[in-house]
């Protein structure tokens, strides 16, 4: 997932709510659960160093994915008949920039393709980014010298959740779709691998049935949050979730098809999306975000749930794309940060503190994790929305009194953004 400038905008769309569930499935699926955790402890080890786009460790990363895809059977979906589609990116001098520009050192990565071609008209493409930040020169969020970003949950996670769903489709009996699965590289950087995926693909854009994103689903938590974007960019969607009872998970249902991820590529393409992310935590861009902290039985029960989702949409005709109302807000321009990472899943009144940026205002100010900030200046902070709306007021240099919420009782700190 990319970094926290644009995790602000992720939360932007208001059609938010929880449905709660609790008992746990029985039912087992296809894919293999000692593959699974064999995936992301192979990929978030120290032999892959971080799996930094153009990297030897990203390299290693490719080649793994494309072996597990021939194991499982996978038809070459890249370039030349290979599993690999190759692709070169100038680096911006600016960390947020998403265009090439000129000067900047190039950078060659590589997507994974694998496909399981029925020979039908339409495609579901299911994916999932396989790059991460390496020793965290770029977009980390740790201080000190440079160590490996392992990535566990970002996103080796993900990349498990697309060998598991290839694996439990190959051995379906799923045929009315093809089934395209991809591991983007350079996603870190700007969503460069599935940016020019959709740009470059020899497949017809308008044969894509929808696109499924894992990104960071590593980490369910006791209360089994899990939360879903775009579940508004297809009328079905709302009622094909709705319909699956189990595994059962307290669902964050968001309607846009944005997010700092790959899915708003496709959804940018006019393909529906669903989005799965089971929310941020304190190693996130951190060289802490290792293998042992991954929920291994909530990957399994979370790909098992997209499994049973697919399987249903597998019934359904090609869907019908629609537009969800967060363009225009996307625009907006942030003055100053906080340095935060807020709690995506929290879902009381104000902005709940997932982690503190080392030598960022909120951090200068006191601020901690677990910290709900209710009020900037005069502004009150009841949601992410208002959050943000304080982000575009407040002025470099300017110190203004946060009101926070910490064990329950309200403290008053200054913070100079
Ligand atoms: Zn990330």
């Amino acid at each position: 997932m990319r970094n926290i400038q644009t995790l602000k905008i992720f939360c932007i769309s208001l059609l938010i709510f929880t449905v709660s569930c609790s008992k746990k499935t029985t039912q087992s699926l296809n894919g293999s659960f000692s593959y699974l955790s064999k995936d992301i402890v192979f990929l978030s080890s120290d032999e892959m160093e971080g799996r930094e786009i153009g990297t030897e460790g990203e390299r290693k990363a490719g080649e793994y994915i494309a072996g597990r895809f021939k194991e499982i059977g996978l038809k070459p979906a890249g370039d030349q008949n290979s599993y690999f589609m190759t692709f070169s990116r100038k680096k911006s001098g600016n960390p947020h920039g998403d265009e090439q520009s000129s000067g900047g050192v190039e950078v060659t990565g590589r997507n994974i393709l694998g496909i399981i071609d029925n020979n039908a008209t339409s495609t579901v493409v299911i994916g999932g980014h396989y790059d991460h930040l390496g020793y965290g020169q770029e977009g980390s969020l740790y201080v000190g010298s440079p160590a490996i970003h392992n990535g566990a949950d970002d996103n080796s996670s993900g990349v498990a959740g697309v060998l598991y769903l290839a694996e439990s489709i190959k051995k379906s009996g799923l045929k009315k779709y093809n089934y395209l699965f991809i591991c983007f590289s350079g996603e870190e950087k700007g969503l460069w691998g599935s940016n020019y995926f959709v740009n470059n693909t020899s497949l017809d854009k308008k044969s894509f049935n929808y696109m499924v994103n894992m990104d960071m689903i590593g980490r369910l938590n006791k209360e089994r949050k899990l939360a879903i974007s775009g579940v508004g960019t297809s009328p079905v969607f709302e009622s094909v979730l709705n319909d699956i009872k189990k595994p059962s998970f307290s669902l964050k249902k968001d309607s846009s098809g944005l997010g700092p991820s790959d899915h708003a590529t496709f959804y940018n393409s006019g393909i529906p999306v669903l989005a799965f992310f089971t929310g941020q935590h304190g190693d996130y861009h951190k060289p802490s975000d290792d293998a042992h902290l991954i929920n291994y039985e909530g990957v399994q029960d979370i790909v098992q749930y997209i499994y049973t989702v697919v399987s249903a949409l597998d019934k359904k005709e090609k869907l019908t794309f629609t537009k969800t109302r967060d363009e225009s807000q996307t625009r907006m321009s942030f003055n100053v940060t906080l340095g935060i990472m807020p709690d995506y899943l929290y879902d009381g009144t104000g902005v709940k503190i997932d982690g503190v940026k080392d030598g960022k205002p909120a951090q200068l100010a006191g601020m901690q994790k677990g910290d709900i900030v209710t009020k900037l200046g005069d502004m009150e902070v009841k949601d992410m929305q208002s959050y943000m709306k304080c982000l575009t007021v407040f002025k470099s240099g300017q110190t203004v009194t946060a009101r926070i919420i910490r064990d329950g009782k309200e403290l008053d700190k200054q913070v100079t953004f």
